[in-house]
Order: structure tokens, then C-alpha cells, then sequence
């Protein structure tokens, strides 16, 4: 009999969670006005809000925190950092920042002006907000399959070289670099191909253009072009790697995803002319070049971090997880966003609380109702997080209202996906029962989903 599979890891340290009663979740969440943003994390059973910065370091990284070098200039966590990213990705120079957002602050300052156009496949939220806030257009060229949740191919993440060849030609001499993001999170973690990425290039190259890959999920896309993409199969994760930097001029990292710490992220690069125009935005904004936000210790947790996840049984260990947890939603016949992403489960509400008019969130309702069953956060990526249009001031209801359920890396195990999966069955067995959603009784004008209030109807 064939064994069957289990994680490449086994636990040293634990942290307790505890269960609450329904009637405890009651109030607390009236209290967090029905926005599990607001509650705290102890009122929590299984936090799937975000696998952002909430994985579990391994003890190599936490001994690794022990070399820690607080010098202010020229620590040597620095170069063990640098040397660590030099080797995976090729680039040369590395500036490290405090997150991921930081790096593209950093780097944009030097490149983004009023009036550029930034051509890409969904450009994250951050990423976008740090292009606009310059007057400056993202432009989206993801593949028009990305927006059809049930069908199911191999890289739903790829951008559409016909889009971006019409962006370069009609916006060239705008287009300060073309970004590219692995995996593509805003269409649901889904992965971008080498031959994808290969197209790119070309594309770039005949425009004398750069390309950047915002590369928060950079290994877990590496893993879906081993077990995906012709010709791969027998390629480390580290040179899968290697190739996907090749076809690329720099990165941004947020280093709260693949770098499995807590917190960091970087920009690295291939070009000196990058490094030196990033240089002068990272000292005011960041700190020091050798630190960029960062102490010594994190630094030596990332270097670490980066290592052991481009190494393919660690991420196969998490991915089974996310896909564990979707055979078990197949099973209840719970509808989400197929294939099954890199690192979330996008369950789509609009297909379960069908009786909910969209004035009403049903997404932000099934998220309610999946934390009062079992004390579960998910997170509303749906008509809430899309805002109002800024002219209309009306709700955004043109896109997808879904149920985000983010796995972090390496903090549960496949019995909690059960539990999450069973919790979630339970909403869906009374979903004809729910007919009504929630209202806004308070919100802000922008990122309204972080902070707003609502009342059950
Ligand atoms: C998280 C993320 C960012 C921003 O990084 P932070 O560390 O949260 O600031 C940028 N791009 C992508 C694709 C991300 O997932």
C-alpha cells in the first residue's frame, strides 16, 4: 500500500487557541460591529484572515535570530540576507525595507511619475494604491479566464500578452516598467508560467522596456510550474527560481509570504541605475541601506526563510494543505474559486447566499456567519473591500463578492482544515434560511473594510 502523505515537519514549540460558545461569539461580534477586523485575536478559534506575516518560523530561523546583528551600518545579518537573495534570484543589489508595501514606496518613488501607465497582470492592492497616489495608471492585462471562478486551468494567473503588447504600443513612452505578480493574489493566488513569463520578456524587450515581478509568492509559484508546466517536472525549486528571476530586472518582496517571517520585506535588482535611484528614497523613508527597516535578527530569519522555502517539500507540505482543503469543500459541494490557489480558498458567496441581495453583502454575511458556527475568521474580499467609485459614490458591485480562507504556513494542521471545512458545510446545509445581510451604519471613505460598522438585518 502506498503511504500516504503527511508534512515534512513535526512541531516543537506550540501555541493554544481556544473554542468559545456561540452565545460568547454573539457578542463579541456585535461588539466588532460585525467586522472580524475588529475583534481580537483571542475571541478567535482558526485565524484564516491572512497568511501574511502569520506563519510559523522553523527552529533554524529562530536560531538564525540569535546571529542577529544590531550594527546600524553594514551588519553582517545584511550580507547574509543579500548573500541569501543573490544566490536564489540572481539580482545583485538587495535594499531591504520594513514589508512589502515599503519596497514598492521605495522603488516607485524613483520610478512612477504623474502620467505613467504600469501594465501587469492584477496589480495587488498596495501595489495599485502606490501607482496611483502618483497619478499613475495600473493597468490590468491579467487573461480574461481569471474571471470565470469555475474554470479550471493550469495558470490563471498569466497575463494576456495581446493586452500587454496594445498597453506598450499605445502607452509606451509612459510605461516606466511592466509588473508582473507571482503568484497573481488579487485572482486568487493563482500561478503565472515560465513560458508566461518568457512571452513577457520578449514583449518588454521589443519596447526596451523592464519588467519587476512583485514576488510575495514567488516559491509557491515555483511549485505550481514544477507540477504544472512540460519540461519542469525534474527542476529544483531553486532553479525554477533562478529561471523565473532570469526573465526579470528586479523584485519587490514582502517577505510575510514565501520568507515565512513575521515581518520585512525587500526590492532587489540586476541594475545599478535601479539600486542608486532606490538608494535615496530607502534612507528617508526606510532607514539605512543596510537595514531598511529591518533588525539584524529579522534579517537572518529571512535569509533562512527564503532558503528553506525554495526547497519543494516545504511547499509541498502547504500547498497539499490548501488543496486538502478544497477536496473537502468538493465534497460538501461548496462553490469557490477553482482551481484551488496557492494560498487561499476563495469561496463564492453569490452561489450560496443566493436569496441575499448584493445591497446586502453576502460575502461579508457568509463571513459572519462562518465565525459565529465555529469562531473561523475568513475575510470579505467582495463589495465592501471594492469600496464606492470615487465619482458616483456609489457601491462597486462589478466584481466578484467572495470569501477569502487564507492558510498560513505551517501553523495548522489538515484536522483544522476539517473543522473549517465541516463549519463551513453547516452554513451551507442552512444557506435557504439566510435571507438577509448586513448594512453599513459607519464607514470611511477609502479601505473602508478595515475599520467599518455594520448592523445585521
Ligand atoms: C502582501 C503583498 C504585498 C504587500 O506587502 P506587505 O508586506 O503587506 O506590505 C504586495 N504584493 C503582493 C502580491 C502581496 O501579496
Amino acid at each position: 500500500m502506498e503511504l500516504p502523505f503527511a508534512e515534512s515537519w513535526k512541531i516543537k514549540m506550540v501555541e493554544p487557541i481556544r473554542k468559545s460558545t456561540r452565545e460568547q461569539r454573539e457578542k463579541w461580534l456585535k461588539e466588532a460591529h460585525y467586522n472580524v477586523f475588529q475583534l481580537k485575536s483571542e475571541q478567535v478559534y482558526i485565524d484564516c484572515i491572512t497568511d501574511s506575516g502569520t506563519g510559523s518560523m522553523s527552529d533554524r530561523q529562530w536560531a538564525a535570530m540569535m546571529m542577529g546583528d544590531e550594527s546600524y551600518a553594514g551588519a553582517s545579518s545584511f550580507f547574509r540576507l543579500k548573500d541569501t537573495i543573490t544566490r536564489i534570484t540572481g539580482f545583485e543589489y538587495v535594499i531591504p525595507t520594513h514589508q512589502g508595501r515599503a519596497a514598492e514606496n521605495v522603488l516607485f518613488s524613483h520610478l512612477v511619475t504623474a502620467g505613467s501607465v504600469v501594465p501587469g497582470n492584477s496589480h495587488f492592492d498596495t501595489t495599485k494604491g502606490h501607482i496611483e497616489s502618483r497619478k499613475a495608471t495600473a493597468l490590468d492585462c491579467t487573461i480574461d479566464e481569471a474571471k470565470d471562478t469555475q474554470l479550471e486551468i493550469p495558470f490563471k494567473g498569466n497575463v494576456d500578452p495581446k493586452k500587454l503588447e496594445k498597453a506598450l504600443a499605445e502607452h509606451a513612452d509612459k510605461v516606466p516598467f511592466v509588473i508582473v505578480t507571482i503568484t497573481n493574489n488579487t485572482a486568487g493566488g493563482q500561478p503565472v508560467s515560465m513560458q508566461n513569463l518568457r512571452e513577457v520578456r520578449a514583449i518588454a524587450d521589443k519596447y526596451k522596456k523592464r519588467v519587476i515581478l512583485d514576488s510575495a509568492r514567488f516559491a509557491e509559484n515555483a511549485y505550481f510550474i514544477k507540477t504544472r508546466e512540460k519540461g519542469y517536472e525534474n527542476k529544483t525549486i531553486k532553479e525554477i527560481v533562478k529561471e523565473m528571476f532570469s526573465l526579470a530586472d528586479g523584485m519587490t518582496m514582502s517577505a510575510k509570504k514565501d520568507g515565512i517571517v513575521n515581518m520585512g520585506g525587500f526590492i532587489a535588482t540586476r541594475h545599478e541605475d535601479w539600486y542608486e535611484g532606490a538608494k535615496r528614497f530607502c534612507i528617508p523613508f526606510e532607514g539605512y541601506l543596510t537595514y531598511g527597516g529591518m533588525n539584524g535578527r529579522d534579517m537572518d530569519a529571512l535569509a533562512v526563510g527564503l532558503d528553506e522555502n525554495t526547497e519543494f517539500e516545504n511547499l509541498e507540505t502547504r500547498i497539499k494543505q490548501v488543496e486538502y482543503l478544497a477536496k473537502r469543500l468538493d465534497e460538501f459541494g461548496i462553490p469557490y474559486q477553482r482551481p484551488a490557489g496557492g494560498h487561499a480558498i476563495f469561496v463564492d458567496a453569490s452561489r450560496i447566499l443566493t436569496e441575499i441581495p448584493k445591497e446586502e453583502f453576502p460575502a461579508q454575511t457568509l463571513t459572519v456567519e462562518l465565525y459565529l458556527e465555529a469562531g473561523i475568521r475568513g475575510c470579505e474580499i467582495g463589495y465592501i473591500l471594492a469600496d464606492r467609485d470615487p465619482v458616483t459614490r456609489e457601491n462597486r458591485f462589478g466584481g466578484l463578492d467572495l470569501l477569502r480562507l487564507c492558510i498560513p504556513r505551517r501553523v495548522y494542521t489538515n484536522n483544522h482544515m476539517d473543522v473549517i471545512a465541516v463549519a463551513l458545510k453547516n452554513v451551507f446545509d442552512r444557506r435557504n434560511q439566510i435571507k438577509r445581510g448586513v448594512k453599513i451604519v459607519w464607514e470611511a471613505e477609502l479601505m473602508r473594510h478595515f475599520t467599518v460598522q455594520l448592523e445585521r438585518l
